[in-house]
């Protein structure tokens, strides 16, 4: 049993991540981003930042725990998230805690660029692996790791050959199991790339057979170390769907379906990022499958971050994105 006072909670860090123009777009696109005070200052403890419509001149202004411009050096940028937010997180893995990092935003805004990467600028899944192989050396333990897409509410395994539906169960006492969620033992990074990408190549295709879902599905990377008691800690790596606006959109039938359920389950996680972060009584986990499936790895003793992307050329969805990550944060 966990005997906690409310000052022993951590609360969930939601910071800002804006990427740059695209070479396709900066010849025609106007920004609408910018940052009060013109830089973030490495110790602050949180930042301003401005949106502004470029057609209406509107400004809308959000105060967040921190924010990571996307400049030419990236690496370095991914590398700060990772070392200034993420890090934090493994090392409470291995004593024994839960932990989940979470990448949300219009689809475009950058999420699996900054939890999955690419060859050549590694994202915030495998330098957290790569973390913790090592880690895992130096303390002889080991790692395991399961990947899923949460889809309409239902799970799909994306490790097993055939991407098998994962039964979402809770025991007596309260505690939300995926039944029948499959791991693998992971040694090396190469393994993990293997697993990994197979696993992306699968998401593709999951349950569909043809279509490509992987943008309106959450997806899910597990990475849990072992000891010889059993498993220490396991931290959730999320690149979740995209935070659609359906009005502008104009979605109908299934692609309405799903953005109702993507906007349903974002809006209940705000919602539990919101009622951790200000001691509420009641966390309302129950709101979604996303918040019931999180609840071991979020809130209580684990720590959490929440990455909200951001396109700087896209005012409306901008302001979607970092609406919902204020509300969820403030206090
Ligand atoms: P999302 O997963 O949110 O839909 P992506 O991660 O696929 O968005 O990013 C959209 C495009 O922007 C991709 O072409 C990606 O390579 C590029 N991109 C995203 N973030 C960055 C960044 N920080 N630096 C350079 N390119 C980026
Ligand atoms: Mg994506």
């Amino acid at each position: 049993t966990n005997i906690l006072n409310s000052s022993s909670v951590s609360k969930v860090r939601v910071v800002l991540r804006v990427r740059p123009f695209l070479p396709r777009e900066i010849s025609d696109v106007q920004p609408c981003v910018s940052v009060i005070n013109g830089h973030h200052d490495r110790d602050a403890s949180e930042v301003a930042i401005h949106l502004k419509d470029p057609l209406s001149c509107r400004r809308e202004c959000y105060q967040l725990d921190a924010l990571f411009h996307g400049r030419d050096d990236d690496e370095e940028n991914v590398r700060q998230i990772f070392d200034r937010e993420v890090n934090p997180l493994i090392q409470a893995i291995f004593n024994g805690f839960n932990a989940t990092v979470l990448a949300f935003g219009a689809t475009g805004s950058g999420k699996t660029f900054t939890m999955q990467g690419t060859d050549e600028l590694p994202g915030l899944m495998p330098l957290a692996m790569s973390t913790i192989l090592s880690t895992c050396e130096k303390t002889a333990s080991r790692a395991e790791i399961s990947y899923y897409e949460v889809y309409l509410d239902r799970c799909w395994d994306l490790v097993e050959v055939k991407a098998n539906e994962v039964a979402i169960w809770e025991d007596k006492d309260g505690q939300v199991h995926l039944k029948g969620l499959s791991s693998i033992p992971v040694n090396s990074m190469p393994e993990f790339h293997e697993a990994y990408s197979c696993g992306v190549q699968r998401r593709k295709v999951a349950h569909t057979g043809l279509n490509d879902v992987s943008s309106r599905s959450h997806g899910v990377l597990v990475i849990s170390v072992l000891s010889e008691g059993g498993v220490t800690g396991k931290i959730n790596l999320i690149d979740l769907a995209g935070n659609e606006d359906n009005r502008r959109t104009g979605n109908e039938g299934l692609r309405l379906q799903e953005s109702a359920k993507i906007n349903q389950s974002l809006f209940a996680l705000s919602n539990v990022v919101y009622a951790l972060n200000n001691n509420l009584p009641r966390v309302p986990y129950r709101e979604s499958k996303l918040t019931r499936i999180l609840q071991d790895s979020l809130g209580g003793t684990s720590r959490a971050l929440m990455v909200a992307c951001l396109n700087p050329g896209e005012y409306q969805e901008s302001l979607r994105t970092v609406s919902l990550a204020a509300r969820s944060r403030h206090i």
